[in-house]
């Protein structure tokens, strides 16, 4: 009997696959619960006699599955090391990778081998994700043997990158080597705390020594240095002989913290992310698991690395929606975080300026311990907001007008000052929409029920679809009534970075956006080019405001704040709150104090105004009213299930059947829809949703489950999203 978390080679219908154990004696079941006798088949090869991944992590993997409603199998490419993908040589350094393939691993539990040959299978079973053909060399097995199993099929042959260290330069968005603005400021060994710092760093101190299961929430404003926090309190936790998991939401665009974990504990810190090659995250996975690494920092799915004995959980920007992975399994890696806590009688701290209404709510009802800091270092003061009516700025300017004068001046005083300024506009594009002056039709995408919006100007023109990639030229007529007259409305980044070279042509002025940094290592340059002064205005979306620390930033503009407010979503005031309180966060971090000025056509709400003074508390009571009054999460669960169909109308009726089954199975639920979901029509489907709420999720998951149990035809079709980040 293998035993849990070991890896097993195992018959799956026509193919071989490699598996995780991750329950051993179960009683086969059928669907309805009847034990089950046949088609029970054995499995073809046993590769680890110990568990390959340790049995609380598979253990957590088994409680995400089934709290987001998710198949295990979907959970567990998130615990192993990457597998062969195939070849992804790029410009650096490459080697030739050998991973055994299904057919290998089905020939070595065979016998149907040569010695030679197994020996080389036996050494690739071991290493899932490939090994280095000199690598095999090395043992005595020579390139001819190696082609010869590739022939058969036994093996497969890649290109990798050279393992490089994941914290070297370029990728990180972090330079080596002598930095012509040295910053004071990071040369944390001889700092002393601030006393704000230091009595939130002795309660999570004694909250920590007590080894027990504890949620803190760091509630410290932007600048108050939560990182240096984070750095003490992990060198205790360490001290005392256990782990640290570091979660943080997207690794490049916070290397920051990355970068300050190395400098202080040096070799011992593994990184995880996506943006790693496979080769380099293979290395970091068994350098984890052998006990080699103390502390891991890591975006989402580092809550489930091999780390053994977790002493302290700490999830930054806990607020951030990259948190939640918007596929199966879609689980919040911060809640995730919080269970492996529990089970590992560790300590969680969720840090944040502006914390989830989840999060808060749990401080508020004391749930959570709530830790504050005020202020930010050295008595730097917040930036100072004003607003800007835009309905008074078309009055004076005309209906065109992008940048209001207080902002193109604020921008111009920067400049001579020789500081820097962001400016925010959470909408990619030159232009929003293309419509038709005639019939006023709009150019929309085949495929999904959105408008396509313009990237590039002139020749360069061409419209796109943000959720499927369709690409078309811009036609010269309307394609419905081949009125002569396209013109093009509303605008994104493209357009005002063009709007700010206008106002400023001196400037040096570049975008951050998801279409700026297509090409890898252009985020990492844009960056580092921005902390050095190479450029003066950086134009971008919400990636800009995320956890940077550039101290020569003195202005921040944001173009229009009410961009998410219009939109359909319990969450739009939450988070047009966050990404104002986080934007206007970048500025004056230096020695400089900052200025944010916010541009509107909503002055007068409340997620605006209050922002605007960043005031937490008042919105959390504010957003409070309006969650608890619609029944709406902190004060409810929710879950948000989709269902697709190649018809409007099948769409809908499923829906409705779902509902049916689900009002008359009547377990205290409250079901909203069926209606068309927001996004009706997505790559082709069409889609209709139902929200259902409830005191207790399991009871959701049950009720969708068992509405559901009738026809694995539907449920394929349906999306569950348990917990939803946004119900669009
Ligand atoms: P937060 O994450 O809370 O926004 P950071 O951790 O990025 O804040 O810290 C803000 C800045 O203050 C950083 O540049 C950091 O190096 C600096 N800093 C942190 N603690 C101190 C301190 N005690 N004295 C001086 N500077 C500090
Ligand atoms: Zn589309």
């Amino acid at each position: 009997m293998p035993c849990l978390g070991a890896r097993v080679v195992v018959p799956l219908g026509t193919r071989i696959v490699t598996g995780i154990v991750v329950e051993t004696k179960v009683e086969p079941r059928t669907s309805n619960g009847e034990p089950r006798t046949t088609n029970l088949k054995a499995i073809r090869q046993v590769l680890d006699a110990t568990a390959f991944v340790p049995p609380d992590v598979v253990a957590l993997a088994r409680w995400t599955a089934e709290y987001y409603a998710a198949g295990v199998g979907d959970t567990i490419p998130a615990l192993l090391p990457p597998m062969a993908r195939g070849g992804r040589a790029d410009a650096h350094k490459t080697t030739r990778m050998a991973a055994i393939t299904p057919a290998g691993l089905e020939a070595l539990a065979a016998g149907a081998v040569t010695p030679k040959q197994r020996e080389a299978l036996d050494l690739l079973s071991g290493t899932p994700a490939g090994a280095a053909t000199a690598a095999l060399a090395a043992r005595g097995i020579a390139a001819d043997a190696v082609s010869r199993l590739a022939k058969h099929g036994y093996i497969s042959l890649r290109q990798d990158r050279v393992d490089r260290d994941p914290f070297d330069q370029g990728q990180m968005g972090v330079r080596r080597g002598s930095d012509p603005h040295p910053d004071p400021r990071l040369t944390p060994a001889d700092r002393q705390l601030t006393p704000e710092q230091a009595a939130a760093l002795a309660r999570l101190r004694a909250l920590a020594g007590t080894r027990a299961f504890r949620v803190a929430l760091l509630h410290g404003v932007t600048g108050s240095g939560k990182t240096e926090v984070y750095i003490r309190l992990s060198a205790d936790v360490r001290a005392a002989g256990r782990r640290v998991l570091m979660l943080v939401p997207e690794i490049a665009l916070t290397p920051a913290a990355a970068r300050l974990f190395r400098e202080a504990f040096g070799e011992r810190v593994a990184i995880q992310h996506s943006g790693l090659s496979d080769g380099e995250r293979h290395d970091q996975w068994q350098r984890i698991r052998r006990g080699d690494i103390d502390i891991v920092v890591g975006t989402r799915s580092a809550v489930f690395a091999p780390l053994e004995d977790v002493g302290l959980i700490v999830v930054d920007e806990e607020h951030d929606g990259s948190y939640k992975q918007e596929e199966s399994p879609r689980y919040n890696g911060r809640d995730v975080a919080i269970i492996r806590a529990q089970r590992a009688g560790a300590l969680v701290v969720l840090g944040s300026a502006t914390p989830s209404m989840e999060t808060y709510h749990n401080a508020m009802t004391g749930r959570y311990e709530r830790v504050v800091l005020e202020r930010r270092v050295l008595d730097r003061p917040l930036a100072s907001v004003s607003v800007v009516d835009m309905r008074e700025e078309y009055a004076a300017e005309g209906p065109e007008v992008i940048l209001s004068r207080a902002l193109r001046e604020a921008i111009q005083t920067r400049l001579d000052r020789k500081e820097q300024a962001l400016v925010l506009l959470n909408r990619r594009g030159f232009a929003t929409a293309v419509f038709c002056r005639q019939c006023a039709g709009t150019i929309d995408c085949p495929n999904c029920s959105v408008s396509l919006v313009v990237h590039g100007e002139g020749h360069a023109r061409r419209a796109r679809c943000h959720y499927c990639n369709y690409t078309s030229r811009v036609p010269p007529a309307c394609p419905l009534c081949a009125g002569p007259y396209l013109e093009q409305a509303g605008f994104g980044t493209e357009r005002v970075e063009a709007e700010v070279k206008k106002a400023c042509p001196e400037a040096r002025v570049e975008r951050l956006d998801r279409d700026a940094i297509r090409k890898r290592g252009s985020l990492a340059s844009l960056l580092s080019r921005f902390r050095d002064g190479a450029i003066d205005v950086l134009v971008g979306t919400q990636m800009i405001a995320k956890g940077h620390d550039f101290p020569r930033v003195t202005l921040v503009g944001v173009v229009s704040a009410d961009v998410g407010l219009g939109l359909a979503d319990f969450r739009a005031s939450e988070r047009t709150f966050q990404l104002l309180t986080q934007v206007a966060g970048r500025a004056g971090r230096g020695e400089q104090p900052g200025e944010a000025i916010v541009q509107t056509l909503y002055p007068d709400h409340y997620s605006i105004q209050l922002a605007c003074r960043q005031d937490f508390p008042a919105f959390y009571e504010r957003e409070l009213k309006f969650r608890t009054a619609m029944r709406y999460p902190p004060v409810i669960s929710l879950v948000n299930a989709v269902v697709r169909a190649r018809t409007f109308a099948g769409a809908m009726d499923d829906a409705a059947g779902i509902v049916e089954k689900l009002r008359t199975a009547d377990r205290g639920l409250r079901i909203l829809g069926p209606a068309p979901a927001p996004l009706g029509r997505l790559r082709g489907e069409y889609r209709a949703q139902l929200l259902i709420k409830g005191m207790n999720r399991r009871k959701i998951r049950e009720a969708l489950q068992s509405a559901l149990a009738a026809s694995p035809e539907l449920q394929r079709r349906v999306v569950v999203d348990v917990d939803p980040i946004s119900v669009l």
